[in-house]
């Protein structure tokens, strides 16, 4: 009898244990409730990656950017859902996509509210203060979006004086700040969308924002088209943690998928040629 109960109480004690272990989340602090408590509007676990045994990572995003992170549904999908689930399950961690702003990624990753920060994010020199890039996935580019029929902006030169709406934060929003001396005046947005819709009501003369989501909007909204004047190349990269482990960790997924042409397909998937 008594050795039946302590064979028991070694199973219940083994059981609870493994349960604790479990809940422990791995190398990253996915149980830690601040993380829910942050500035995210919305979360939501990728089903396309599986269970990692090494614990959930938090990317961070903002989820009005097609084709790259954006809403089918109550999903959140796109080239960079994708990829960073790609990454996971190469890595053996479980993917959680947390929606906000996109000026507050960036804090986000810097706090460890979030492990990682994808969303069309382009590197440059100023934010590289703040945060380590992996490696480029992809390159873009910045365009003009104006009211078709409308003639005040025409080329990149006639954005100088004239009313430009950006999302804030973005290096749409850098490069037109800087004509403010010329006498742009600048209208910041939090979504993308929302500058569009300003364009459309002519509120703005024109939208400076990345080529792709460009094409979306312009799709969406009747009476806009794209300047075939480009505005200025950038390389996309995943933002993470200052000298954290996991940049090269995911340095060295990324090189996998890119060799075996994983990362292609993903784009392919969302961009047509
Ligand atoms: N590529 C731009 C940037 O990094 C815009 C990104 C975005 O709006 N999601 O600032």
């Amino acid at each position: 009898m008594r050795k039946i109960f302590s064979a028991l109480l070694a199973g219940v004690m083994a059981f609870s244990m493994t349960a604790a272990f479990a809940g422990c989340g791995g190398s990253s602090s996915s149980t830690d409730s601040s993380k829910s408590e942050s500035n995210t509007s919305k979360s939501t676990s990728d089903e396309t990656s599986s269970k990692g045994s090494k614990g959930t990572l938090h990317m961070a995003t903002n989820a009005f950017f097609e084709p790259y992170e954006y809403y089918e549904n109550d999903k959140i999908v796109g080239i960079d859902v994708e990829i960073a689930g790609a990454i996971c399950d190469k890595l053996g961690y479980t993917l959680e996509v947390d929606d906000m702003d996109f000026d507050s990624i960036i804090t986000a990753v810097q706090s460890g509210k979030a492990d990682f920060g994808m969303a069309g994010m382009t590197i440059t020199e100023e934010r590289k203060q703040a945060i380590d890039f992996t490696d480029t996935y992809t390159n873009a580019v910045q365009v003009i979006i104006v009211k078709d029929g409308d003639d005040k902006v025409k080329t990149k030169e006639d954005l100088k004086g004239a009313a430009v709406g950006v999302q804030m934060g973005t290096t749409g929003d850098i490069y037109v700040s800087d004509l403010e001396a010329d006498g742009t005046t600048v209208e910041r947005y939090n979504k993308g969308a929302d500058a569009v819709l300003a364009l459309s009501q002519g509120k703005v003369d024109a939208v400076v924002i990345d080529n792709e989501p460009a094409k979306a909007f312009v799709a969406q909204n009747e009476g806009l088209k794209i300047l075939d004047e480009p505005f200025e190349n950038e390389d996309y990269a995943i933002c993470i943690a200052k000298d954290s482990s996991l940049t090269e960790e995911f340095n060295g997924a990324l090189k996998a998928l890119k060799d075996d042409g994983k990362i292609d397909e993903i784009i392919k998937k969302y961009i047509k040629a």
